[in-house]
């Protein structure tokens, strides 16, 4: 599983990295930092809410 994420429109309300700082990480504005993420084996249920959690809906998450 991949996530990919539009960061351009990233607002920085950090409510993804709430969900996980580990996948989510933050610049030191609280934007996203990444746009393409390799989700560890057994985060995927981190990823499908952190994703659910942005208001903005940028965060896609590409099942493989
Ligand atoms: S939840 Fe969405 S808008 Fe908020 S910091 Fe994360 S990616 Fe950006």
């Amino acid at each position: 599983m991949k996530i990919r994420i539009d960061k351009d429109r990233c607002v920085g309300n950090a409510r993804c990295a709430a969900i996980s700082e580990t996948l989510f990480e933050l610049d030191d504005d609280g934007y996203i930092a990444v746009t393409e993420i390799d989700v560890p084996p057994g985060m995927e249920a981190l990823a499908r809410r952190g994703a659910r959690a942005c208001p903005e809906k940028i965060i896609e998450i590409i099942e493989e």
